[in-house]
């Protein structure tokens, strides 16, 4: 961004005399006044400490002014602020009025998982046409989104906004503060289901992002999900559903997993097979997601293939990496949640290779009451012929253990970890992993497998 402090002050209705700063030029937003860029706007919040306090240090850090809650006393009179009622609403609101006069094409992402896989293959897509500006790594939230807004450089053209939620009424927020001309829901899961209770109510929650789609706008959604289909036929918005059913406007057929990457053909366009760097079928229908969102910005689908097989992605996703006996590491340790660990499961199952399959799965976490039988269930993905060797973390793993043992998954092959003992199961992994093995490692962020990822692998 780049705005003069009297164009911002008009912009959230300051209320105090900023006269001999106005012509202040800012270029940037930040909350950390450890690291801020010369010229930067210094929002206050509230997080564990009072924002307030940084202020100083945000100016003595080269911060070209800052956002002052009107409830707290001023004591500094040499510095720009900007007196506001709450500085976390003036940010969304100056975000709102920077979006406005840049006035790019938005499209919103969300889906219980995907998001950030989509966003950036969306962007990836799009940039071979336009400017584009996408939210940097996984900022989706209330402060997120506005900073990924203001983020924008002045010449951009679409803007692609992932967009989380873990309660009602956040989406609405969101797609209301961004009026998205696209909208996009990658699919229906189970994250958070522990607070939402069904995944009826994850769907209401996440068709709020249509509550602020531009009426000539679009729903781009997973048409395989009838829970999606329901609500989406109560909308005016044009329809497009991805997929991987013959009803889908863009579907995908031929799908075939490669060790390290997916290919496959859509209908739209018979003659090209696509490629994207990536394993996990799951992943098919976050590009069919993409692809949809290219097709409505009217890019060829030779940019599309091309975008797809050279997309960035944000984060650490799923990843190939070669273990210190030479074994192949499959590292998927940032999130886990039963559709993807089943998929993962499956196409580890599913590979070529001489010595054994070693699934290493940690608990998937936020699946509340459902939780025992959601973790027994990938038991089903789990045959002592392909998969020879599980390793299982944390408490709600348990319940995987019993399945398996139940199932006649032999005990010996069974070894089960607390979480508080990873560095155990380094040292027992790399004392069995040998060149000709391949090693999953899956679970959720909060179990911290990336512990056991930097034990055992290669330097
Ligand atoms: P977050 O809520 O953490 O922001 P996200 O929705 O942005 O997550 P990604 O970061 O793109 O999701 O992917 C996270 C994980 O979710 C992946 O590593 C994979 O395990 C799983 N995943 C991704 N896409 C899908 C999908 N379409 N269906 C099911 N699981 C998926
Ligand atoms: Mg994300």
């Amino acid at each position: 961004m780049k705005m003069k402090l009297a164009e911002i002050a008009k912009a959230i209705n300051a209320q105090n005399n900023i006269d001999q700063w106005q012509d202040v030029e800012l270029t940037s937003v930040s909350f950390d006044s450890r690291h801020l860029d010369r010229g930067a706007l210094f929002v206050p919040l509230q997080g564990a400490q009072d924002g307030h306090r940084f202020v100083a240090s945000a100016f003595a850090n080269g911060a070209g002014a800052s956002l002052w809650a009107s409830d707290h006393e001023i004591v500094d009179h040499d510095h720009p602020l900007l007196v506001v009622d709450d500085p976390l609403k003036a940010l969304q609101q100056l975000s709102q009025y920077y979006l406005h006069k840049i006035n790019p094409m938005v499209v919103a992402v969300t889906g219980s998982n995907g998001k950030t896989t989509t966003k950036d293959m969306i962007a990836s897509i799009l940039s071979t046409q336009l400017n584009v500006t996408k939210t940097h790594a996984n900022f989706n939230n209330e402060i997120g989104v506005p900073v990924t807004l203001l983020n924008m450089e002045a010449n951009t053209e679409a803007v692609v906004v992932e967009m989380g939620m873990d309660r009602f009424g956040q989406l609405d927020f969101l797609s209301k503060l961004a009026s998205p001309d696209v909208a996009v829901i990658t699919m229906i899961g189970e994250a958070h289901i522990e607070f939402f209770g069904t995944r009826d109510r994850i769907a209401d929650a996440k068709m709020e992002i249509t509550h602020g789609l531009k009426e000539d706008g679009t729903l781009v959604y997973n048409g395989d999900e009838p829970l999606l289909n329901e609500r989406a036929a109560e909308i005016d918005q044009r329809l497009v559903r991805f997929g991987r059913h013959l009803d889908d406007d863009l579907y995908a057929t031929s799908v075939e997993e490669q060790p390290r990457s997916l290919t496959f053909t859509v209908n739209e366009w018979p003659d090209l097979q696509f490629t994207i760097p990536m394993v996990g079928e799951y992943n098919v229908n976050n590009a069919l997601a993409a692809m949809a969102v290219g097709r409505l910005f009217h890019i060829t689908p030779d940019r599309i293939k091309q975008a797809l097989a050279s997309v960035e992605l944000t984060e650490n996703r799923a990843e190939w990496v070669t273990g210190e006996n030479g074994e192949q590491i499959l590292s998927d340790v940032y999130n886990s949640n039963p559709t993807a660990a089943k998929q993962v499961l499956k196409t580890v199952a599913e590979m070529p290779v001489e010595g054994r399959r070693i699934a290493v799965l940690g608990d998937m976490l936020e699946l509340g009451e459902a939780s025992a039988r959601l973790h027994a269930s990938l038991a089903a993905q789990i045959d002592p012929d392909k998969i020879q060797e599980v390793y299982l973390v944390g408490e709600q793993m348990a319940a995987l253990k019993t399945r398996l043992t139940e199932d006649g998954y032999p005990a010996a092959a069974i070894h089960y970890y607390q979480a508080d003992q990873l560095d155990q199961l380094s040292e027992d992994l790399q004392a069995i992993l040998t060149a000709s093995d391949i090693v999953l490692l899956k679970a959720s962020h909060g179990i911290h497998l990336e512990k056991v990822l930097d034990a055992i692998e290669k330097k």
